[in-house]
């Protein structure tokens, strides 16, 4: 199949949409409700607005955005650790492209560069390896996050500087874990929900099977989707069906690139640098339980949270109230009064508007008839 071709082939879109609707419809009516999906994945998010899938799917589904955009939970405080680090002499700041837009209480990272700290954008933390080694007498921090996603490639290179002895360069690590994610999401029952569909980025890495406890423990089905509309559609129609039939099940309608046990060299070197299981802070979610990592023992030399004595105490920062609320699902990007007015992508409030991948910017980007909640005069309750 060719992915441009196939993939959104409208014959094939089409014959999905009605198989949906004539599976959601009856449910929806027995419960007197849409059926609440919850795609997990920021990727999704704009797979749905960037196809126009919101305006062909019928009202009976209602999609609730998920927290699967690692730099959307990024907590402020440790923007702020960050920015306060970067602003320090003799330090280099490195991460992604997105982590420097995400606005701490004391400004993002790019503010700090403004003001003349050093931080630098870098396309593969293997940069900060080359970066380190330019600036001999500097210290070098990578500021990596991400879920299990991006954790192999950071890990990667914190083994190739440790295999090349560099003594000037440490990795801030805030990285998230899905499943206790998803696992807490559930627990802590605030969102009412009738199936997820499930990230397929994430799941190349931890695979399929990782998934039981969200069908067996907490009685949710989920299908993991890929982000052509064919890939999409077909994993909602088998969410639906499920729903339909009364089943709860993990299914994978991803399989030409999600294995069942992931990707076993990528969970390998996950395992060998960090130790997973720490209850973290994220923003919008609070602390969940098991979610984080930390650097294990054997590669401290490396961390910059325990070896390096210059770096500023995380401080308890306040969280932007509106970005929380659209992050846990209670209300849609387009009803926080910001939206549009005063939080842009080109001049964010919140870390939702920054990335490629957050729900206010997918709104922002494929919406562009939503106005912000006041403007709207209760009219925003019903377009999802
Ligand atoms: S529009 Fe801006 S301030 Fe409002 S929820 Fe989205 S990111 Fe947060």
């Amino acid at each position: 199949m060719s992915l441009t071709h196939d993939f959104r082939d409208a014959g094939r879109v089409k014959a999905l949409l009605a198989a949906i609707t004539r599976a959601a419809d009856p449910v929806a009516a027995r419960l007197g409700r849409p059926l609440q999906i919850m795609e997990v994945c920021g990727g999704h998010t704009h797979a749905i607005f960037r196809f126009g899938l919101h305006q062909l799917l019928p009202a009976s589904i209602e999609f609730i955005h998920g927290p699967g955009c690692p730099v959307c939970v990024l907590p402020v405080e440790a923007v702020d650790q960050a920015v306060s680090l970067a602003r320090q002499e003799g330090v280099v700041l490195a991460s992604f492209g997105d982590p420097l837009r995400v606005p701490g209480s004391r400004g993002s990272l790019l503010q700090a560069r403004a003001e003349g700290a050093e931080v630098k954008v870098l396309y593969s933390p293997f940069d900060a390896l080359a970066l380190a080694r330019a600036n001999p007498h500097k210290q070098v921090v990578f500021f990596g996050i991400g879920f299990d996603t991006t954790m192999p490639s950071i890990a990667c290179s914190l083994l190739a500087a440790d295999r090349a002895g560099l003594t000037n360069l440490r990795f801030l690590c805030h990285h998230i874990r899905l499943m206790p994610t998803l696992a807490g999401l559930l627990a802590a029952g605030e969102i009412s929900l009738d199936g997820f569909v499930g990230p397929g980025h994430v799941s190349m890495v931890i695979g399929s099977r990782v998934y039981q406890p969200i069908a067996g423990r907490y009685h949710k089905p989920l299908v993991i989707a890929g982000f052509e509309p064919v890939d999409f559609l077909q994993a909602l129609y088998q969410l639906i069906l499920q729903l339909a039939e009364g089943r709860c099940a993990i299914e994978n309608a991803y399989a030409r690139v999600v294995a069942a046990d992931g990707n076993p060299a990528a969970l390998k070197v996950i395992d060998q640098v960090f130790e997973s299981g720490v209850d973290s802070h994220w923003r919008g979610l609070g602390t969940v339980p098991g979610s984080g990592v930390r650097v294990r023992d054997r590669y401290r030399h490396l961390d910059a949270s325990t070896s390096l004595a210059s770096l500023p105490p995380i401080e308890a920062a306040a969280e932007p109230t509106w970005c929380n609320a659209v992050l846990t699902g209670r209300i849609k990007p387009h009803q926080c009064p910001l939206f549009r007015r005063h939080c842009t992508p080109q001049n964010p409030v919140g870390a939702l508007m920054v990335s490629s991948e957050g729900a206010c910017a997918a709104y922002y980007q494929y919406r562009p008839e939503q106005v912000p909640a006041e403007q709207s005069q209760g009219k925003e309750a019903s377009s999802d």
